[in-house]
């Protein structure tokens, strides 16, 4: 490491990505090389195996394990990153930068209504209705602080421009009651699904009954892992 820095979530806050080729060894006039993936830090350039163990050390030191998990489970439900990224490494880079404390952060409300609920009773949150859904949600003030007009619709995510909604105490808890995905079940079947926020939740269906052993064997090894990152509701 190039300083004496303590390890704390600022120092270990991913500002860019890094790549770097190295020499592995000369094989006659062939040099052969590797690359190894690493993150800028306040701790400088470290290679991404390196990071990841600070960071989880920096969670369990911290005892925020339950904060990592919800956050791994928020990251694998919104799949809001690369495809090619790791689950662990996003919500690792998430947890380091506490974007859960950041009242800017589009998932700000969302995320801590279900997993830190308290935190929210201090924010400063308004409700406003976007021109896209007309339907009234919450923001943070530091959200209309910070955008000129417009905002991302607290209903379907798009930027969009908005007004003051008024809102009384019963009308809000309403809106509040819909912050879910409700699914109907009649004679043993799913029959229906309500979503809050069409298209920012993805919907796989694993479907066990195929008859193809190669599609089964890939349904199969997906639902193990889905088994071991969500959380069953049904
Ligand atoms: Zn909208």
């Amino acid at each position: 490491m190039e300083n004496n820095l303590p390890i704390t979530f600022e120092t270990l806050r991913v500002r860019y990505g890094t790549g770097r080729s190295y020499l592995i060894r000369t094989e006659g006039r062939h040099k052969v090389h590797g690359y190894r993936k690493g993150v800028m830090t306040g701790l400088g350039d470290l290679e991404l195996k390196e990071w990841k163990r600070l960071a989880m050390e920096l969670v369990q030191t911290s005892q925020e394990q339950q904060l990592y998990q919800n956050l791994l489970e928020w990251r694998l439900e919104h799949n809001c990153r690369r495809s090619d990224s790791e689950p662990e490494i996003d919500a690792l880079e998430l947890h380091m930068s506490r974007i859960f404390d950041d009242p800017l952060w589009v998932g700000y409300i969302p995320f801590n209504r279900r997993y830190r609920p308290e935190i929210l009773d201090s924010s400063r949150l308004v409700w406003v209705k976007t021109e896209c859904c007309g339907e009234p949600g919450e923001v943070t003030k530091e959200r209309l602080e910070y955008e000129d007009g417009r905002i991302p619709c607290p209903v379907c995510g798009r930027w969009s421009a908005f007004e003051p909604a008024q809102m009384t105490k019963n009308k809000q808890k309403e809106v509040m009651w819909m912050d879910k995905l409700a699914v109907v079940v009649e004679d043993g079947m799913v029959r229906e699904v309500y979503e809050p926020y069409p298209g920012q939740f993805d919907v796989e269906v694993l479907d066990l009954d195929t008859t193809d052993p190669e599609e089964e064997r890939v349904i199969q090894e997906r639902l193990q892992i889905i088994q071991q990152h969500l959380m069953r509701i049904y």
